[in-house]
């Protein structure tokens, strides 16, 4: 299984993605948890990255291309992996593609997780996310446990201004991605909305269609 998961900030990927892995057994290469973990590190390429996501704004093609597509060609993925996030423009679909076609590979699915604007603004600022374990939550809809709130993250970017530009970013540069995959017929449309458990099952419905 080699899958993408796409949709605007707050759509639910990274959620949806930690049930499929488990499932399918494959790697999450999610590139914005790859950018916050080079951010922490503290490295001059972090401070770069920063600078980008901070302000809602994307990390320029020729810095992420790079980095996702050595990630995508190491050993573990070599059965299969989910990406998240990834890609995020029409280069990074089109230089995704050249380097599968190299490699003799093929994508079997691009999953849309679609959410109307109005919703994702409160799923992205109540958001947190536990750094110990990986687990997403929302202070509204996915509540965490009380003793462990002191050591949950607020991203930095998961403020309303940032959100505001992340999914206008999304519907200029992102959208433009759907039409790419939906001509090669690999597109599958998922709606969003519902209980988190009933999205995981329409996107199985969808990968068995
Ligand atoms: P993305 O990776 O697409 O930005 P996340 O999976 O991080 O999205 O989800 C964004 C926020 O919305 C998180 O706080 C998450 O707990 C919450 N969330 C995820 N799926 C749902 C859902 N189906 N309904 C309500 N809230 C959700
Ligand atoms: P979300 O889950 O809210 O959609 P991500 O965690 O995927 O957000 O990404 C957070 C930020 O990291 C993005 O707003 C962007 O600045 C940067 N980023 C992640 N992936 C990419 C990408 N493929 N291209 C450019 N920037 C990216």
């Amino acid at each position: 299984m080699r899958m993408i998961l796409v949709g605007p900030p707050g759509a639910g990927k990274g959620t949806q993605a930690a049930r499929l892995v488990e499932q399918f057994r494959i790697p999450h290469i999610s590139s914005g948890d790859m950018f916050r973990a080079e951010v922490k590190s503290g490295s001059e390429l972090g401070k770069q990255l920063d600078h980008h996501m901070k302000s809602g704004g994307l990390v320029p093609d020729d810095v992420t291309i790079p980095i996702v597509l050595k990630r995508i060609t190491s050993p573990d993925c070599a059965n299969g992996f989910l990406l998240d996030g990834f890609p995020r423009t029409r280069p990074q679909a089109e230089a995704l593609d050249r380097e599968m076609t190299k490699a003799g590979v093929a994508l079997s699915a691009v999953v849309l997780i679609e959410v109307p604007d109005s919703l994702l603004e409160e799923r992205a600022v109540l958001r947190r996310s536990d750094p110990e374990t990986g687990t997403i939550y929302h202070l509204k809809y996915n509540p965490p446990p009380e003793a462990i709130i002191p050591r949950l993250v607020h991203r930095a970017d998961d403020t309303k201004e940032a959100v505001d530009k992340r999914i206008a970013k999304y519907h200029s540069e992102t959208a433009p991605i759907i039409p790419f995959y939906s001509e090669k017929g690999i597109l599958k449309k998922v709606d969003g909305v519902g209980d988190p458990n009933a999205i995981t099952e329409r996107i199985k419905a969808v990968l068995n269609s």
